[in-house]
């Protein structure tokens, strides 16, 4: 049966639950396309700040942290489509889009430095990929997803395949493991298969101005503000009722908690909707410091994960949340930021790359024992980060195992430990002993128990679909909802949903725009052809 849509979308009230960019680019949507009043709109979000895993934040005194920086490309047709009428923080006369591409054109993603062994850069030429390596990939990419449920990398693969550079590359760049799901990496093969030959260089990359909580999640929400719509911070939906029937499913009542612990029920009458992030990449995430480690938390603490269990018992269409979420020991790894008051590690490390700061992108020391990589963006990376701070991220995806200088496991270690690590790795102990000395470093660490929650291994139908059957008043929306083709671990991913959540329960002119689709472009198969066989 097609699904009514909405017919008086002037009057419509929706409640988004979460603020990251799949809400964010819902509120832009219904405005935009539907017709919705954006004083209608309400998002609710349990933290004290919007934005989701897009943050970004702090000052030269006490450090600065973003959790990640995001790679984006040219093919994200649903994120840039998004950021092509929003006015850029710097210059409202600019596209958020305009600004990055610009940008992006100017910084050009070229890294000559991406892995390195002993301190040396290891030469790619060559991805390392047997035969019999080639042929798995290029089959992988041709299997019917299907038949992959419930598959592990390494079930696909062979062991000798994980020590190729091919490999390295290819889980330091999306935070891939052996045991990551292998339909997630059928889908990026096909998806990015155009970037491929570029890889070592991260050729094709694309970068904001400055990190995304500034670049992109504040001016999201100066244009939603500006138009009416309501941000209801530190207020978490613990519940939600809905009426269940064989072919009708309607979302009646939101149960919330603000900051205060004051409990509100909110009645969702015949013409309101609720779009729902289920599940989160960043919950629970905990921050360490220069003397501290961060804290490993769990699920206890949880709005995205615990609403989703809660909402996942009344119907079997609402997906399974503890296959990405019951197995932390998989799925957490660390990151952390470094602040200088100096501009010694950046210079160095300009010479040593040959990369200007901003155009290396991830530089990977291949025998750290925490596979820890580095990238240093475009300075300044804050729009409060005066000329002479400098900024860099990084991060391992092995923090239980103990570091070949410090030994310690990473998840032990506070910022100080992490960078002498890091110094070692880079052979610039002595260099960086004065600065470090001298006071001029901080390293601010952060736990992310479920980052690469979103590549666990699953089955169709673990993931609900964005718009489940009979779903008369609700979407799910972000990582943990269904979009067939495309990628998690991508914005492109979440506004996608969006697209696929607005234009399904509203009238519009507007449909969800195609993934690209160079998987069929025979130009394109025969360059990825040939890089893997080099
Ligand atoms: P989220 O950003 O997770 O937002 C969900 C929001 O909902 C959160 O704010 C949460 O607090 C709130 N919420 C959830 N449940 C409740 C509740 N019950 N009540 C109230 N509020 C609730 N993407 C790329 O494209 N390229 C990259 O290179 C890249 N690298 C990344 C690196 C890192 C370290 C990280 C963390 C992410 C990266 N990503 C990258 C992924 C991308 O940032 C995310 O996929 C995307 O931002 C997710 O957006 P979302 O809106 O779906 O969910």
């Amino acid at each position: 049966m097609p699904r009514r849509k909405c017919s008086n979308p002037k009057e419509a009230k929706v409640y988004l639950v979460g603020s990251g960019i799949a809400s964010l680019a819902s509120a832009v949507y219904l405005i935009r396309d539907a017709g919705v009043s954006g004083e209608n709109i309400h998002v609710l979000e349990q933290d004290s700040v919007a934005g989701g895993a897009l943050d970004g934040g702090g000052d030269p005194e006490s450090g600065f942290v973003i959790r990640g920086g995001r790679m984006h490309e040219e093919h994200f047709v649903c994120y840039w489509d998004l950021l092509s009428h929003i006015p850029s923080y710097d210059d409202p006369a600019v596209s958020v889009k305009d600004e990055s591409f610009e940008f992006s054109s100017r910084y050009v993603s070229h890294a000559q430095a991406r892995l390195l062994r002993g301190g040396k850069r290891i030469d790619l030429f060559s991805f390392g990929l047997s035969l019999k390596d080639q042929a798995d990939l290029l089959k992988l990419s041709l299997n019917a997803e299907k038949s992959l449920d419930n598959l592990r990398i390494q079930d696909w693969f062979g062991e000798e395949f994980f020590d190729t550079n091919f490999w390295t590359l290819w889980s330091t760049m999306f935070a891939f493991q052996k045991w990551s799901s292998v339909a997630a990496m059928r889908r990026y093969m096909r998806r990015f298969i155009h970037l491929l030959d570029g890889m070592p260089r991260l050729g094709g990359v694309m970068r904001t101005k400055y990190n995304q909580y500034h670049s992109v999640v504040i001016p999201l929400q100066r244009y939603l503000q500006q138009r009416g719509v309501h941000f209801h911070l530190r207020t978490r939906v613990v519940d939600i009722d809905f009426a269940l029937s064989a072919d009708r499913k309607t979302a009646t009542a939101l149960h919330t908690v603000d900051g205060n612990g004051v409990e509100q029920a909110i009645a969702l009458g015949s013409n309101a909707y609720v779009f729902i992030t289920n599940g989160s990449i960043t919950e629970s995430s905990d921050r360490g410091s220069w003397t501290e480690p961060p804290r490993l938390k769990d699920k206890s603490i949880s709005g995205a994960w615990l609403l989703w269990e809660k909402i996942a018992q009344k119907d079997r269409a609402f997906g399974n949340p503890g296959v990405f979420s019951d197995r932390i020991d998989l799925q957490k790894w660390y990151s952390f930021t470094a602040t200088l008051q100096d501009d010694t590690f950046h210079d160095y490390m300009e010479d040593f790359s040959g990369n200007l700061c901003g155009t290396g992108g991830l530089v990977t020391l291949t025998d750290s024992n925490w596979l820890m990589s580095i990238v240093i963006a475009r300075q300044p990376h804050f729009p409060n980060q005066p000329p002479e701070v400098k900024v860099f991220w990084g991060y391992a995806l092995f923090p239980d195992k103990e570091g070949n200088y410090v030994k310690k496991r990473m998840a032990a270690c506070n910022g100080e430990e992490i960078l002498e690590e890091l110094w070692y790795h880079l052979r610039i102990q002595e260099l960086m002993k004065p600065v470090v000395a001298a006071g001029k470093v901080n390293c601010i660490p952060v736990a992310m128990p479920f980052i690469d929650s979103l590549f666990m291994p699953c089955a169709k139908g673990d993931r609900p679909d964005v718009l489940p059957a009979g779903a008369t008043n609700f979407a799910f929306l972000g990582q943990f909802a269904e979009v067939p083709d495309d990628c998690v671990f991508t914005v492109e991913y979440s506004v996608r949903c969006a697209q696929t959540a607005v234009y399904g329960l509203f009238d519009t002119d507007r449909e969800v725009l195609p993934v690209y689709d160079s998987i069929y472009k025979p130009a394109v198969l025969i360059k990825a052809l040939k890089a893997i066989a080099r």
